[in-house]
């Protein structure tokens, strides 16, 4: 018997998603202006933790 694909991940199902953006490879931050540090929206950028995979990547 041999045991395939089991050696190196935990009892996880599928690809882990990224903690950060949740798996949507995207992150919404508030953005600032002035002295007062207004919120002024919100900007979406990519994750920086998955590169915008979405996926867990350690
Ligand atoms: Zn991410």
């Amino acid at each position: 018997m041999i045991a395939m694909g089991a050696s190196k991940t935990p009892a996880t199902a599928g690809p882990a998603k990224c903690p950060t953006c949740k798996g949507s490879g995207e992150v919404s931050r508030a953005v600032y202006v002035g002295r007062k540090r207004r919120a002024v929206g919100q900007q979406t950028g990519i994750c920086l933790t998955c590169l915008g995979s979405g996926e867990a990547t350690d």
